[in-house]
Parts: structure tokens; sequence; C-alpha cells
């Protein structure tokens, strides 16, 4: 397997739109990135320069040992010699060919004998699991069926590198979280290096080994879902792969001492939780983070934060979504027990999983 790397590349459309600012990425040889980030801040344009469907504006791309787009020393190796497998967003199957024809597609491109082409097709209709599906057409198969044809006819030509847009969007959620786990299982057992692109974290989360968060075109952070999870880079990372509280306030005093104040919402913060040196800052806790009570708790893991009243309290399948008031400051809280509403309860934050960010 490779490492795919790309050094400062920038990819602008036209004069001014600026899809990839400086991408700063290297996928290991053998990992699973999965890169994030809303709608038009340039994830398939990613994909699509390191499968060379894209020329960089400036940049590299390095595919294993080998440079294959460089503007700055005019080098550009185009797709069909890149050894890049890529699924589409929409899986680009052809409605009139038959599964074995699409999956075949690519190799008949390279001009390999019949015989060879049977066997490969078959092996990996198998390693998917679509064999008895050969014969018939994409209109004929299941969602998931059709998205495993798509991938099979990505790793036929037993590419280096796996590329995949989106692909669970076509899915309905039931499907979508066999579709993941089957993925996640075909990417570990070729351990094929592989870029995903998605806007779920729900993807990001479950799939990758490190997740690349892309905010209009430039990387916010790279790291573990854990890392990228509980210490996000900023603002931005923290409430696009989660829900989170944000209180907007000032921060007061030093080392030991220093508290937060942000009007109903003011404690002590814990020392080692990264604070900002501005003196306005933005705390963050995630819902799942917080411990409502009837009783006073004591605790040197929760910070005590006030006395508040239950507005909401729905179930959830296993847990409760609770909304509680503290004074005039809304708090989203994941518990595990329900509460009455209006009933009073006091609040405790997670210390250890307080965030503090710089006002952005
Ligand atoms: P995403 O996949 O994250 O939704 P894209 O990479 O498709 O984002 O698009 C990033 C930005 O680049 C958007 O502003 C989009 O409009 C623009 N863009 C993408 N492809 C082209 C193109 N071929 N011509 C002009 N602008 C483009
Ligand atoms: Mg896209």
């Amino acid at each position: 397997m490779v490492r795919v790397y790309l050094h400062e590349v920038t990819k602008i459309f036209g004069k001014s739109v600026v899809a990839l600012d400086k991408v700063e990425l290297e996928v290991k040889s053998g990992e699973f990135m999965v890169v994030m980030g809303p709608s038009g801040h340039g994830k398939t344009t990613l994909l699509r320069i390191v499968a060379g469907l894209e020329e960089p504006t400036d940049g590299e791309i390095w595919i294993g040992d080998i440079l294959v787009a460089s503007p700055g020393k005019g080098i550009f190796i185009p797709p069909k010699d890149r050894n890049v497998g890529m699924v589409f967003q929409n899986w680009a199957l052809y409605p009139h060919m038959k599964v074995f024809d699409n999956i075949a597609f690519p190799l008949r491109l390279k001009r390999l004998p019949r015989n060879e082409i049977e066997k490969k097709v078959r092996e990996i209709a198998e390693i998917l699991g679509i064999a008895e599906t050969l014969d018939r057409y994409p209109r004929q198969l299941s969602g998931g069926q059709q998205q495993r044809v798509a991938i099979a006819r990505a790793l036929v030509k037993e590419p280096q590198v796996l590329l995949m847009d989106e692909p669970f969007s076509n899915l309905d959620a039931r499907i979508r979280v066999t579709a993941r786990a089957f993925v996640k299982d075909i990417q570990r057992k070729l351990g094929i290096t592989t870029i995903l692109v998605t806007h779920d974290p729900a993807d990001a989360l479950t799939l990758a080994d490190r997740i690349a968060v892309l905010r209009r075109g430039v990387v916010q952070q790279i790291g573990l879902p854990s890392e990228v999870y509980d210490k996000p880079a900023n603002i931005f990372v923290a409430s696009f792969i989660g829900d989170i509280n944000l209180f907007e306030g000032s921060i007061i005093g030093k080392g030991n001492e220093t508290y937060f104040d942000g009007g109903d919402v003011k404690m002590q913060l814990p020392p080692n939780i990264g604070i900002p040196s501005n003196e306005s800052a933005i705390l963050g806790i995630r819902p799942e983070d917080i411990v409502l009570s009837k009783e006073i708790i004591s605790n040197n893991d929760l910070i005590y934060v006030g006395k508040g009243i239950v507005e909401i309290s729905e179930f959830a399948g296993g847990k409760f979504n609770v909304m509680v008031k503290l004074q005039s400051t809304e708090i989203r809280v994941v518990s595990s027990t329900s509460f009455r509403l209006g009933e009073m309860v006091h609040v405790y934050f997670n210390a250890q999983r307080i965030k503090v960010f710089d006002k952005q």
C-alpha cells in the first residue's frame, strides 16, 4: 500500500472560487482517512484532485513516491495512470450494462484478456457478496447492492488508493449502519489506503482511523475521532462533529484561580484545559458531559454550575434529552434518567470535558 500526500494544495475555480486553500494532508499507507465538512466546502474537489480528474492550481500531490501533480514543476499524471479507484457520490453505474459489465468496465479499458477479466470480476464480486447479481441490471438491485457494485468497480483494478465520495448519502438511515460496517470491514481486509469524504459526522466517527475537518477549503483539524470530538480545535469543529452547549463570557484571573463569567453560567475553571489568553472566550460543554441531580453531589470531577428548572424531558431510546433553564439560559443535557417538567435540579459540568475557545 501507499501513502497519499497533499502538500499545500490550492484549487481555484474561475477567477476567485477558492475550493481548496493550502491543504496539507498526509494519509498514511493503509489508513482510513475521513474528510468531513459541510456541503460546498471542497470535499469532492479534494477527491477529484487526488484521482486526477481535476488539476490543482498550486501545490503538490504525491501517491507513494510518485509526484502525480505539481503545476509548479509542470507535472500532471492523468487518472488512468494513477492506480486510484473512485466511488462517485451517485455511484455512476451504467444502467444499460449488467452488473458484470459494470464491474468489468475498467479492466476492458485496460484491454486485459477476457479470461483474466472474468476471474477478477468474479473474485471481487465474491469478496463484496454480490456474486449472484452479476447477471442483473443495476435497477434490479437494492440500494445497498448497487453501492457494492460501485465499490467493486472501483476495486477491481486493484488500485493502491480508494476514494469514496459520500457513499452513504443515497442509502436510507436503516441500511446505512450495515453499509458502514461493510465498508469498514472491506477496507480493513484489503488494507487499502482510503479517503472517504462526507458531511455526516456519524460516518466520520464510526469509520475513520483519522478525521480531517474541512471548512471553506481550509483544513481545521486532523486527528483521531476521539481527539476531534473531545478536543476540537475551534467552535466550528466542536459544533460540526456533535451537539455542544456554548456560552459566551469572560475569563477572569489566571493559573489555579481562573474563572469563567458567562452571566448565568459562571464557574472556576479546572487547570490544564487550555485556557485562551483572550479576556473574552466561549465555554463549550457537550450535552452528555452534564450531570443533573435532585440532590447535591460532592465529586471532584464535577463543577457546580447552579440550580435549574427542567423545561423538557423526552425519551430518546435508552436516554433522555433534557432541557434545563438556568435563570434565562437554556442548556441541553443527555441524561440516563428522566425528570419531571418544572422540577428543580442541580446542574454540574464534568470538569475534564469543559472546552474553552477563543471568541472567533
Ligand atoms: P463539497 O463536495 O464539499 O460539497 P465541492 O468540492 O463540490 O464541495 O465544491 C467546493 C466549491 O467549489 C464550491 O463553491 C463549488 O461551487 C465550487 N466548484 C466545484 N466544482 C466546480 C467547477 N467545476 N467549476 C466551478 N466551481 C466549482
Ligand atoms: Mg461533494
